[in-house]
């Protein structure tokens, strides 16, 4: 196969210490001999949680004790069996390996407290992320952090089973838009193809993770009505106000799904949709092509990946407008975009 048509997909760079690093971690996890708990990152999405599932029932299966602190979004909860989840750790148990999933920094990641570990693994596919902990094995050419669970699960003497395969799997749609995003490689289908394998009900799982509250759908019908097009009509860009929230009650546990969308007008190259929360505002970006969405956040105090980042900023919704369009105004015309 000529290179050009693998090349633009995968990035091999560091593809040997990542394989001697998931040995690593597999061979830690198998021999530790005290409690494991896994958290991620605030506000779960389908790879926070189904990579922390994955590997919570991979660990159980080898008889080790594991704690999972974790409050996921309503739209992810049928992945969770009983008495799976435990609420958040204010102390970290004696002789704790703590495993963080998906967490591009200490701040972000929530659930226990990171200081007091016996010993940390972060395991993270964010190019932003800090490299904390004893072992941190950071790969931005992995669409999931589910894909890095799954390496690391075959590495280890698990027998993977449906249970173990199916909130893997889900990591790996989610981050990929349902396998529509930049990041859909030859090596995602290959991991995506193999867990289904295990049993997967993937047709099932597919729709269930479309399926909303309708409260999600109302206030869907309010967002759209906020849509404007600034710079040129370059960027698409829609709110949730306090006043929404109000009205329609706490059911944006989404916004994912809502950036997403409007990232579909034709003619724009970015998506920014800011979410009012009382005393700061959550910013989410994407973008197309070479325009970063990183770029923009990192400017904003945030950090994620090229085609999709976030940012937490302390200021009230109109401001962070502002400081979000003047971030993507630079990116734009450092990509070379004429402005008026
Ligand atoms: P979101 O818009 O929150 O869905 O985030 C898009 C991507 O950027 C996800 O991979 C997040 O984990 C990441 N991200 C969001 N906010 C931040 C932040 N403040 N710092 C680093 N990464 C972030
Ligand atoms: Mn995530
Ligand atoms: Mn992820």
């Amino acid at each position: 196969m000529p290179m050009s048509m693998t090349q633009p997909f995968i990035d091999n760079s560091g593809e040997k210490d990542y394989q001697t690093k998931i040995q690593q971690i597999a061979t830690t996890l198998s021999n530790w001999q005290g409690p494991i708990v896994l958290i991620s990152h605030v506000d779960p999405d389908g790879d926070a949680v189904g990579s922390s599932l994955a590997l919570k029932r991979a660990l159980a299966a080898l008889g080790k004790e594991t704690k999972l602190p974790l409050v996921p979004p309503r739209f992810l909860e049928f992945l969770v069996q009983e008495n799976e989840l435990s609420p958040e750790l204010k102390v970290l148990p004696d002789n704790c390996l703590l495993v963080v999933l998906d967490a591009a920094d200490e701040a972000r990641a929530v659930g226990a407290p990171l200081s007091s570990a016996a010993f940390t693994i972060n395991v993270d596919h964010h190019g932003t992320n800090t490299r904390f902990g004893d072992i941190a094995c950071v790969q931005p050419s992995r669409a999931a952090t589910a894909q890095m669970v799954k390496d690391i699960i075959d590495a280890s003497r698990t027998t993977w089973t449906a249970e173990i395969a199916t909130p893997c799997l889900t990591g790996i749609i989610t981050d990929t838009g349902n396998f529509r995003f930049g990041n859909t490689s030859p090596d995602v289908l290959a991991d995506a193809s193999e867990l289904i394998a295990k049993g997967v009900a993937y047709a099932e799982l597919v729709d269930q993770l479309q399926i909303r509250h309708p409260d999600y759908f109302r206030m869907l019908g309010k967002v759209m009505s906020t849509i404007e097009f600034p710079l040129n009509g370059l960027v698409a860009m829609a709110r949730i106000t306090g006043e929404m929230r109000d009205e329609i009650g706490p059911s944006d546990d989404d916004s994912d799904d809502y950036v997403g969308l409007i990232r579909y007008a034709e003619g724009t190259q970015l998506a920014i949709f800011l979410k009012d929360r009382g005393d700061h505002t959550k910013v989410s970006v994407r973008s197309r092509g070479k325009v970063s969405a990183q770029a923009i956040c990192l400017e904003l105090g945030g950090g994620g990946h090229v085609a999709a980042a976030g940012a937490t900023v302390q200021a009230d919704l109109g401001e962070t407008r502002r400081r979000a369009l003047a971030a993507a105004k630079k990116e734009l015309l450092r990509q070379g975009f004429k402005l008026d």
